[in-house]
């Protein structure tokens, strides 16, 4: 179905997004009153506490909490620091790629079309506040699609306006429901806050533009975004931060001096690494921020060693983990931008304003150390994937040469599949190794599993097989498909006088006595 333009568009006398924005607001509005108080009485629970424990007093707690959580949620959405984002040029083709890559490890069988026209086009606005709205649009769409399906995204400049369209095959939105959309706290997910499409349609209506909804239950759902070029908001360039400045103090100093400053900012930055940063330390006990602060650090004070060091271990941690490489780099992006405001700052602060000469050469030397992290950073974290494939592709190959004993004396080798020259080394090794070690009288190759070997492997693979016997082990081969004999007649390569032949496994194991255990078995 479709929804009425008026339910949901933000302009004109209609206005329900324009009502959701404003209940957003209000919302937060009160969510800030609120959560000073509960925060004094959080900490008078906890001097309670201390005085005399009592039960209730842990439910208080943990019902507080709750209620800060949920608080916090909605403050997310409206925070006055997003507000205060400065404006900028935006290409929203741009950005809508950029997301799309952080969520490369979500996508599974999720089949990505685009069709983004009119790239070079841009709208002015606040650009993380966007991010933020595509981040929360592209997770709903993903989520819907419960690991199947197709996303579409498109892009185009129609009259004065860009529209995109964010389009899935999930679970669609029922009828009753649609305009529940955008209202805090609606949420039809287990661990949903419904926050997203909140914030969602107050970017949109703060920038002047409309959002429609298209949903079908069991199809999928459209979001048509219409975003005007000249917005309402104006651009004001770099915006000076409240920093503390001592004077005549070290770059060094400031950014120590400024730490709460600079995370905040960075944050800002980084506005879809700030959702993971618990994740993060949860899962790779990586504290992003403390991190960020060590980087910053290394490279003003010019700790090239150490830098370097530190890059090589964040990239073993990053790739122990196996987290979204886009998301460092996102993160590594903004902690760059965030690092440049505040020397733009302290240089203004420092009277003794930086020459040209001494600029370009602090700006060398900081982007050189930038880079050399992200090589090393890089280097490391393919170094110890690569380490970990090789090591995996080695474990599959032992495995792929069984060895399986049938008594003290007797084993046998089923070989299935292709066979290299590579597996040949393990199975040479393997079978070597075993039969000093396990003093094995016979050893039953079976080939039957076997559909095609390369000449050098077929050389091999008689080398392996003489080997064999000159240790005193009797091989014999069994179920040789004809199109391998053929290859091995064609080849020359001859056998005889170093191994048995046998037509099948089972009369292989007539053959070494097992004739009675077979007849007990098939019977
Ligand atoms: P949350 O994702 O935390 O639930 P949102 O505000 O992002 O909160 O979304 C609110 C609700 O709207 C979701 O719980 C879901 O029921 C519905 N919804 C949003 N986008 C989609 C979509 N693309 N497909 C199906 N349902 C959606
Ligand atoms: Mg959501």
């Amino acid at each position: 179905m479709k929804l009425e333009e008026n339910q949901l568009t933000g302009t004109g006398s209609n206005a329900h997004l324009n009502q959701l924005a404003s209940v957003g607001q209000i919302a937060a509005g009160i969510a800030h009153e609120v959560k000073n108080p509960l925060t004094a009485v959080k900490g008078f629970l906890q001097l309670l506490q201390q005085e005399h424990d009592h039960e209730y007093l842990e439910i208080a707690q943990s019902e507080l909490e709750n209620a800060l959580i949920t608080l916090n949620n909605l403050l997310q959405v409206s925070k006055p620091d997003l507000e205060d984002e400065e404006v900028q040029k935006i290409f929203l083709s741009v950005e809508l790629e950029s997301i799309l890559n952080l969520f490369q490890d979500k996508l599974y069988d999720i089949t990505i079309i685009t069709d983004f026209k009119n790239m070079d086009v841009s709208i002015i606005g606040k650009k993380n506040q966007f991010k933020k709205a595509f981040f929360n649009l592209i997770k709903n769409a993903i989520e819907s699609m419960d690991g199947k399906g197709t996303l579409t995204l498109t892009h185009k400049c129609e009259q004065d306006e860009i529209v995109v369209s964010i389009k899935d095959t999930g679970a669609g939105i029922p009828q009753d429901k649609l305009s529940m959309l955008g209202t805090p706290f609606f949420t039809t997910k287990e661990t949903g806050t419904g926050m997203g499409l909140m914030q969602v349609f107050s970017v949109i209506y703060q920038h002047g533009g409309k959002i429609v909804v298209d949903s079908k239950e069991n199809h999928g759902t459209t979001f048509i975004i219409n975003i005007p070029l000249q917005g309402q908001l104006k651009p004001n360039g770099v915006k000076a931060l409240p920093l503390e400045y001592v004077e005549e103090s070290s770059i060094k100093d400031f950014f120590l001096g400024n730490r709460k400053a600079f995370e905040e900012k960075l944050l800002d930055e980084a506005i879809n690494v700030k959702d993971q940063i618990d994740e993060i330390q949860n899962i790779g006990n990586i504290n992003l921020l403390n991190n960020a602060h060590k980087l910053v650090l290394f490279i003003v004070e010019g700790r090239e060693h150490d830098l370097i060091s530190f890059a090589k271990q964040e990239g073993v941690a990053w790739a122990k983990h196996s987290l979204t490489l886009a998301l460092k780099l996102e993160w590594v992006k903004a902690i760059r931008r965030t690092m440049w405001n505040f020397l733009y700052q302290y240089d203004l602060l420092n009277q003794t304003q930086a020459d040209r000469l001494s600029f370009f050469s602090l700006e060398k030397n900081i982007n050189d150390l930038m880079d050399q992290f992200l090589t090393y950073f890089f280097i490391s974290y393919s170094k110890f994937k690569d380490e970990l494939l090789e090591k995996q592709h080695k474990l599959v190959e032992h495995l792929s040469v069984p060895i399986i004993p049938l008594n003290e004396e007797i084993c046998i080798l089923p070989l299935i599949g292709t066979i290299d020259d590579r597996r040949i080394m393990t199975i040479q090794d393997k079978v070597l190794a075993e039969i000093e070690t396990n003093h094995i009288h016979t050893l039953i190759i079976d080939l039957s599993g076997v559909a095609s070997i390369d000449t050098q492997a077929a050389n091999d693979l008689v080398k392996v097989i003489k080997g064999i016997s000159i240790m005193g082990c009797k091989p014999i081969l069994t179920g040789l498909r004809a199109e391998l004999v053929k290859s091995l007649i064609s080849r020359g390569i001859g056998l005889n006088s170093h191994a048995e032949f046998k037509g099948t496994l089972k009369l292989a194991l007539h053959e070494v006595g097992f004739k009675k255990q077979l007849q007990i078995e098939m019977e």
